[in-house]
């Protein structure tokens, strides 16, 4: 049996939680000054942005219609229906400065949805309540002041922050910088991540395996929640259960920002990948949280480098990589920290576990809007990769509950929340 390290630690879900956060505050600094690079606009989106954009101008730079219709002096619609005269029509693009217009009483200008709203007028009415017969337009509805435009500035001024440092971006993000002229970005360059898969039964995809053989999943599982958490995945060979090979391409795994091994690290007599990095002088926050799938998960620094050891069960790798990966990952990048969000739909099905354990279940979040509701997919353990690749989402339960109802609210998670 290999030794456990001096300071074996199993922790609950939310103190191994508070672990990776302090650990992810003191990276993030660190990884805020470090190197950066400019991308194209169209390929930004999910990087971490490296530098804030502020708005080049007021935002709208005038004000705008957010209509089709007639841009009116509100004051004039008092009494209905009334009758104006069209003394202009005004379409999106037209320079405000250049529309020598100034709405006076008993006036309208015809107006586009985005065009500029001209001097004097003060609302615009919808053309659903209107008539117009030559240069004369009849009006059915009144409008208060301000009604239907968008002023100047109302959305951001000239100069103000829009977006922050640490942002990750997304489309609605991306559509804000390119609205203030913003091609390229500045963004942080993705961490590198090592994937160091172990176990002597573990082949690779393309091999025929043997009766007892099993091709290697969780290095392609890890690459995709890498790649989707802003990583770049470096695949290392596969490690036997074999304490020297083992070391060496851990070794190399530490050059990387951040080492994810799987596998090894339950209490069977080849689980080495504890002694292994314990050798190499690796200090350990903890062995252990109180959690199912996933209990035997590690989370330790080597040198500069953090490293976790992902239980082997391919649905453990891939919950722990998304409980306690992802936000270290997220830190490296440069990302601002993040609450963890859930949704709560209605339990199917009645529910029964044993305490001690926060579970993350694989279940299927199905309904609509008001009537979500979610169940566990029958399962043969965390080894079942056919449930998972069934499941939508995982279905928490907390640690001190025993029977969960039919009916009841009950927390789901979705991957990369
Ligand atoms: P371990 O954590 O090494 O005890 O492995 C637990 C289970 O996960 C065993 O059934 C392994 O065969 C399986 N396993 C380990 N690594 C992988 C992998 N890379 N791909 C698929 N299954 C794996
Ligand atoms: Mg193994």
């Amino acid at each position: 049996m290999p030794a456990p390290p001096a300071s074996a630690t199993v922790l609950s879900f939310e103190d191994a939680c508070r672990v990776i956060e302090e650990q992810a505050a003191l990276t993030r600094a660190g990884a805020l000054a470090g190197s950066t690079e400019s991308v194209n606009l169209l390929w930004a989106a999910g990087r971490v942005l490296a530098e804030p954009v502020s708005a080049d101008r007021d935002l709208p730079p005038f004000p705008r219609s957010t209509r089709d219709g007639y841009a009116v002096r509100s004051a004039d619609l008092v009494r209905l229906p009334a009758t104006l005269d069209v003394i202009a029509e005004i379409k999106a693009g037209e320079m405000p400065d250049k529309i020598p217009i100034n709405i006076g009483s008993g006036q309208a200008a015809s107006i586009m949805t985005g065009a500029p709203v001209p001097a004097g007028a003060d609302a615009v009415v919808m053309v659903e309540y209107t008539f117009q017969r030559g240069h004369r337009v009849e009006i059915t509805r009144g409008v208060s002041a301000g009604e239907n435009i968008v002023p100047r500035g109302a959305e951001a001024r000239a100069g103000a922050l829009l977006l922050e440092r640490g942002l990750r971006l997304d489309e609605a993000a991306i559509a804000l910088a390119a609205s203030v002229g913003k091609s390229r970005l500045q963004v942080q360059k993705r961490p590198l991540v090592a994937v160091l898969t172990t176990g002597d039964e573990i082949v690779g995809v393309d091999a025929t395996p043997g009766p007892t053989q099993i091709r290697n999943s969780n290095s392609y599982s890890l690459a995709a929640q890498i790649g989707r958490a802003g990583g770049e995945p470096v695949l290392l060979p596969i490690a036997p259960d074999e304490l020297q090979a083992l070391r060496r391409l851990i070794e190399q795994g530490l050059r990387s920002d951040l080492l994810l091994l799987t596998g090894g690290v339950s209490m069977g007599r080849y689980d080495l990948v504890e002694q292994a990095l314990s050798e190499l002088d690796a200090e350990f926050f903890f062995t252990g949280a109180k959690i199912q799938p996933g209990r035997p998960v590690v989370f330790g620094k080597c040198g500069s480098t953090y490293f976790f050891g992902l239980p082997g069960n391919p649905v453990s790798t891939m919950v722990t990589f998304e409980l306690f990966a992802r936000p270290m990952l997220e830190a490296l990048s440069g990302q601002s920290p993040r609450r963890r969000t859930f949704l709560h739909a209605r339990l199917k099905k009645e529910i029964s576990v044993k305490t001690g354990l926060k579970r993350f279940l694989p279940a299927i979040l199905s309904g609509e809007f008001e009537n979500s509701e979610v169940e566990l997919v029958p399962w043969q353990g965390s080894g079942d990769i056919a449930a998972i690749a069934r499941a939508n989402c995982y279905m928490v339960i907390p640690a001190d509950r025993e029977r969960l109802s039919a009916g009841e609210w009950v927390a789901v998670m979705k991957g990369d929340c």
